[in-house]
């Protein structure tokens, strides 16, 4: 029996209705956990199906996002600009790591053409680096982690946040210092690794806490072993 079923969707852009497939979730095994959030599963990954793509106009957002309504000025942003070059592509079948780095990649441009949260685009820079780590594709992997890097460090300096989103916060000072060390700029790293023990609402996240607690250590070796 197939582990992925057709969900419907309404495109909010040019108003079609189409189906893509997405993993069941009775079929979804999660066989690792890293560190940055990236899961490794045994069979069909759930990640692969996070971005929903119009088949008819390109329109291409996670999941949640989506189903949001647009702004008439949005609908015209994203037809003046994504429909404009579209050449139809379906992606509402099955998704293999190549063409889940494009759908990805399509929601990328549709994310930076609508001005969207530097948070967001973060988490879609992340998941490509994800993929091309799972391709053994070290250099575009890096320069994923850095993209990624850079849009985390700009919400942080430029996005505000509501007090409930306070956890969701300390989840981007820590991927900064978990990025930051991947990368291997140890020392940065461990700033960022400290700021989060030591933040106010670090309470509220034991997980995250515990995680930089035990990443700022990791990083601490990797420093001295560069030393060497
Ligand atoms: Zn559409």
């Amino acid at each position: 029996m197939s582990s992925l079923f057709d969900r419907k969707y309404n495109c909010p852009v040019c108003q079609k209705a189409f189906t893509s497939k997405q993993v069941k979730t009775s079929a979804i095994r999660a066989k690792e956990r890293k560190k940055d959030f990236h899961t490794i599963f045994s069979g069909e990954n759930p990640t692969f199906y996070g971005i929903i793509c119009c088949p008819d106009c390109g329109y291409a957002k996670f999941e949640n996002d989506f189903k949001q309504p647009l702004s008439l000025k949005q609908v015209e942003v994203v037809k003046a600009t994504i429909l404009k070059s579209w050449k139809t592509q379906d992606f509402t079948m099955e998704r293999d790591l190549q063409s889940a780095i494009k759908v990805h990649l399509i929601a990328l441009v549709n994310y930076n053409v609508l001005k969207e949260r530097q948070a967001i685009i973060g988490k879609l820079l992340l998941r490509l680096a994800w993929f091309y780590e799972e391709l053994g594709q070290e250099d575009e992997n890096k320069k994923y982690l850095t993209l990624a890097l850079n849009a985390f460090l700009k919400s942080y300096e430029q996005e505000k946040v509501d007090e409930e989103e306070e956890e969701k916060a300390l989840e981007v000072i820590y991927l900064i210092g978990e990025l930051n060390r991947q990368i291997g700029n140890y020392k940065e790293a461990i700033r960022w690794y400290e700021s989060v023990v030591r933040h106010e609402f670090a309470y509220k996240n034991r997980l995250i806490k515990g995680y930089a607690k035990e990443q700022w250590a990791l990083a601490a070796e990797e420093y001295s072993l560069s030393k060497k």
